[in-house]
């Protein structure tokens, strides 16, 4: 069973419901097993003691307390100890007394050897002895009751004894731990029951399914006993195993903390729980100067303290209250139930002092701070979504103001609620398949073939018709739904390509990423995991990144952009001239190809002057060795002009406009196959950069 008191050693404090109910059952527990042992003969024990028998089971019971079998569900983890399966083998053969003593010798030698705290220890053998105990007056309601001088062997008949006996074994275990679990976590407890219950009860069903068996078994012959450890062991192991990948799924690999998919289930939880006379705290803390040791440091300094920063977190909030790494240097803390905005307050500004603690690493102080920004529900938001926007709009806020701590106010969200419900609705239109791909077509300016397609996002919302991306990917790119929205045009994306590549279009798509893809590593993973998927080979998919995040935040996005170089997966500068950048910079920039903005393509158009800021583009591009793209080509005669000046590449209306994939399908076989050489010229230059 889940142990009460797993995030902290320290006992609860006196006089507490926990201390209460902890010091309740040590006390009900322990005066149990001074009356069982009372009950016990001594010339009885030491009778059985000197047969193998006693010292087999014993030595199992103890080997069995060491590792818990875990099992695991999204919001509780908790283990069972296979010594279960022994005791309560020993509890059917032997009777109360034996089976006591013995686990409760097992549960102090556990604690001595994993250094446990004694409340917890005493506890432990607490609840062991009265579900031992509960298990007893059922069999005894049998008539059945066994002792060292007459041990008891089951037949098929008595099924039904042995079965609600483990029925009460069970229910006391599991009411007693989860009882305290809702207490510590300060949960409902019919909650944290229906948490656990579950896949618990699945491994005591095994545990104690097999303990009547053991006992046929050791009545016939002792030295056979062992025999039960192999099943054992994979009950542990298989067990172990599902619970290490659920783990992994809902935990972030550098801090072990959980990540935003277990948040939402905790968030979740938390909103259905809250009572009326409470408020949720939903809490996002970004770090404030972590760009200057990461930059100052290198990222192995900077993964360490990350790892610091998620233990003094976690070691200042109380138990069932929930830490969580969103990605980058950005945390979510969870409080499940908290009074009031003052309280929430208070606990933001013990976060951020546990946090400005300096830090020695590698001989050097750190001094760190990181800003608040908090949502409560239901004052600010029915939902997690929306509280993790408005955190994200008051720790902008806080950002800002340089004040730390901020609570979210509607008069200074700049979202208004039109923009709110777009968002609302474009979430659902993520999960209703509302948006689709459309592709544009990359032509060479010289001889019109294919060298790419741009893929660009569409969304027919159900009433209000065709939405420009312009108008809902900077919505989207200010909440936590670009990260969803990118993962969906990716997969998109990399379907199409499987289709085109393996009907021999082999034109590289071109997706366009936001800033917030660049935060953490789960890009990357995705397009390699697609890639594999589909085999297909890193060229089949190019990103295409504005100028601005490119060359700002550079710190952030450095990883993932050495991850997707190692990958082999090109970048496009999207959108050149918009941004501030020297033209200089572009040589340390990991970039492939350089877009010119639209903007500047349409003033060739106008003016014969504006020629000169293109053409330098182009030559500087040229110059690095990188391929041009000229945005928004309208009109021939300045197709004509891009191409004279030595611009690769063209895209506009000129050629096409972004089509639906079956439209796009068709285009590309005109193009690719009538064009004699498209394949072929695209084919080398496949094989070149391979
Ligand atoms: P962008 O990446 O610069 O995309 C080029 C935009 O120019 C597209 O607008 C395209 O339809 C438009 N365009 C193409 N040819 C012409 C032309 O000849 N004349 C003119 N005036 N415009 C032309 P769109 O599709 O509205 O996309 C706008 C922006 O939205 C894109 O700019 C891109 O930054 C963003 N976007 C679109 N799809 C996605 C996406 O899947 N993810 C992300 N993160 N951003 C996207
Ligand atoms: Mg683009
Ligand atoms: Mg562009």
């Amino acid at each position: 069973m889940t142990d009460p008191s797993d995030t902290r050693d320290t006992g609860p404090r006196v006089g507490t419901p926990l201390w209460a109910f902890l010091a309740g059952v040590i006390a009900i527990g322990c005066t149990a097993l001074v009356v069982a042992m009372l009950r016990l003969d001594l010339a009885d024990l030491l009778e059985l003691a000197r047969g193998p028998l006693f010292w087999v089971l014993a030595v199992l019971v103890i080997l069995g307390e060491l590792r818990p079998v875990m099992v695991s569900s999204a919001s509780a983890v908790g283990g069972t100890y296979p010594s279960t399966m022994f005791t309560f083998a020993v509890l059917l053969h032997f009777g109360l007394p034996v089976a006591v003593l013995m686990q409760a010798v097992g549960v102090a030698m556990n604690g001595v050897v994993t250094r446990r705290a004694w409340h917890r220890v005493m506890f432990n053998i607490g609840q062991s002895t009265l579900a031992l105990t509960a298990a007893t007056v059922v069999l005894g309601l049998f008539g059945i009751v066994p002792s060292p001088a007459e041990p008891w062997v089951p037949k098929g008949s008595d099924l039904l004894a042995i079965a609600l006996a483990g029925v009460a074994y069970f229910a006391t275990r599991a009411a007693l731990v989860c009882g305290a679990v809702a207490l510590h976590e300060r949960r409902s407890i019919v909650r944290v029951l229906k948490a656990t219950v579950g896949p618990q009860s699945l491994v005591y069903t095994a545990l104690l399914g097999l303990a009547p068996v053991v006992v046929v078994v050791m009545n016939h012959s002792p030295g056979l006993v062992p025999l039960f450890v192999a099943p054992l062991l994979a009950v542990y192991f298989t067990a172990t195993l599902s619970m290490r990948r659920d783990h992994q799924a809902l935990h972030d690999e550098l801090t072990g903390l959980p990540n935003r998919k277990m948040l939402i289930v905790s968030t979740e939880e938390a909103l259905a729980e809250s009572r009326h006379d409470e408020r949720v705290g939903l809490f996002l803390l970004d770090l404030d100067r972590f760009k200057e040791v990461n930059d100052t440091m290198g990222h192995p300094v900077g993964d360490r303290l990350l790892q610091m920063v998620a233990h003094r977190l976690t070691h200042s909030v109380r138990p069932g209250d929930v830490v969580a790494r969103l990605g980058g240097d950005e945390f979510a803390v969870l409080l499940p139930s908290i009074r009031d905005a003052h309280a929430a307050r208070e606990v933001a500004a013990r976060l951020r002092a546990a946090l400005t603690e300096p830090v020695r690493l590698e001989g050097m102080t750190f001094d760190l701070d990181a800003s608040v920004g908090i949502a409560l529900y239901p004052d600010h938001a029915p939902d997690f979504e929306l509280l993790l926007q408005r955190a994200d709009v008051a720790m902008y806020l806080a950002k800002e103001g340089r004040t730390g701590v901020e609570l979210y106010q509607p008069d200074k969200d700049r979202n208004s609620p039109e923009r709110l419900n777009l968002l609302g609705d474009l979430r659902r239109a993520v999960d209703n398949g509302e948006l689709k791909l459309h592709y544009q077509p990359k032509v060479a300016l010289t001889n019109g073939t294919v060298h790419g397609v741009e893929a660009l996002l569409r969304w027919r919302h159900p009433v209000l018709g065709p939405i420009a991306p312009s108008e809902f990917i900077p919505l989207a790119e200010q909440s936590y739904l670009m990260r969803q929205l990118t993962e969906y045009v990716i997969e998109a994306a990399l379907g199409q390509a499987d289709r085109w590549w393996h009907a021999g279009l082999r034109v590289p798509i071109s997706v366009n990423i936001s800033a917030r893809d660049l935060l953490g590593s789960a890009l990357p993973e995705q397009l390699e995991a697609g890639l594999t998927k589909f085999g297909l080979p890193p060229e089949a998919i190019q990103l295409e990144v504005t100028e601005r995040i490119l060359m700002g935040d550079q710190a952030y996005t450095h990883e993932t952009i050495k991850a997707l170089a190692a990958l082999g997966i090109s970048l496009a500068l999207d959108d050149f001239g918009t941004g501030y950048s020297s033209l200089i910079r572009l040589q340390r920039l990991a970039v492939s190809e350089v877009k010119i903005d639209s903007s500047f393509v349409r003033r060739i158009a106008e003016s014969q002057d504006d020629d000169r800021i293109v053409r330098s583009i182009v030559d500087l591009v040229r110059s690095l060795g990188l391929r041009s793209v000229a945005e928004g080509v309208e009109s021939d005669e300045v197709a004509m002009r891009l191409a004279d000046m030595g611009c690769d590449l063209g895209q506009g209306w000129l050629f096409c406009e972004a089509m639906p994939s079956a439209d796009a399908t068709v285009w590309l076989r005109e193009h690719f196959d009538a064009t004699p050489g498209a394949g072929v010229n695209y084919r080398t230059e496949v094989t070149q950069t391979a």
